[in-house]
């Protein structure tokens, strides 16, 4: 199953999403959040005239209680920042203030000098989870997928040492186009980021050095997990900054394109 969330006569819905010859389209109003329910076969919705998905007004396909990140979790990108690939998950957090639909503005702030893309695949839960054990499966706490766009001001994550700042600019955290259910990240899925058209990061979840069963265990003896809230699980190799003008895209294979124009504060 795949879904959205977009703006649609006044109000914001959440919208089944059926992909036919490569194209995806509305086709139902969801009339709860699909985060809340159990059952996602049996979710009541309400058929309405089919509306393209790259024409609907998208808004972020997550509410999250909290956006938690997991930094170096790919060997070639933690080399080259110059980083030691850690021994155990390295976390930190965005501010939901930050999150930004797909489609619009990134805006880049002036106490920055150098902002970069970082395209990463996005888990979204499903259900409450807390001290996970090694020998529980992960799988049924994850609710689907989804791109993320972890946008951060190098300069501004250099200087202070810690990351709140860097990582939490307003409009640092594009997500969407929508959540599928239907992905294996285990299994290997692409994460591409493409700026201008032209592809400057190309990995695969399979390279992860800490795979989501691992970092969802780590997380969870920490911090309860609540349904929506949304794992950043990592970015590969090549990222790089962003100027005014350009369009960034993040695209994960089976899930879409996550496209946002840059702009100057
Ligand atoms: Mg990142």
């Amino acid at each position: 199953m795949k879904y959205c969330r977009f703006q649609w006569e006044g109000k914001a819905h959440y919208g089944l999403v059926e992909t036919a010859a490569g194209s995806d389209t509305i086709t139902r109003l969801l009339l709860h959040p699909p985060e809340e329910i159990d059952d996602l076969e049996g979710l009541p919705s309400k058929r309405i005239t089919p509306l393209s998905l790259a024409e609907a007004s998208l808004l972020p396909p997550v509410r999250p209680s909290k956006i938690v990140c997991v930094g170096r979790n790919y060997r070639e990108h933690a080399a080259e920042l110059g980083n030691e690939v850690p021994a155990e998950p390295l976390l930190f957090f965005k501010p939901t203030s930050a999150l930004l639909a797909p489609g619009q503005n990134i805006r880049r702030p002036q106490l920055s000098q150098k902002v970069d893309y970082e395209g990463e695949l996005g888990v979204v839960i499903g259900k409450t989870c807390h001290k996970l054990q090694e020998n529980d499966d992960v799988r049924p706490y994850i609710l689907g997928y989804t791109c993320v766009n972890d946008v951060t001001a190098r300069d501004i994550q250099k200087k202070d040492g810690q990351w709140t700042r860097g990582k939490g600019f307003d409009t640092f955290c594009p997500v969407g186009p929508l959540v599928t259910t239907e992905l294996d990240p285990w299994a290997g899925v692409t994460v591409e980021t493409r700026v201008n058209g032209e592809v400057r990061q190309h990995g695969s979840t399979k390279d992860f050095i800490f795979a989501l069963d691992v970092v969802l265990r780590y997380i969870s003896q920490v911090m309860t997990l609540f349904p929506g809230d949304l794992i950043a699980t990592g970015t590969p190799q090549g990222v790089g900054p962003l100027v005014a003008g350009d369009v960034v895209e993040v695209s994960v294979e089976g899930i879409g394109v996550l496209r946002n124009p840059v702009v100057d504060e």
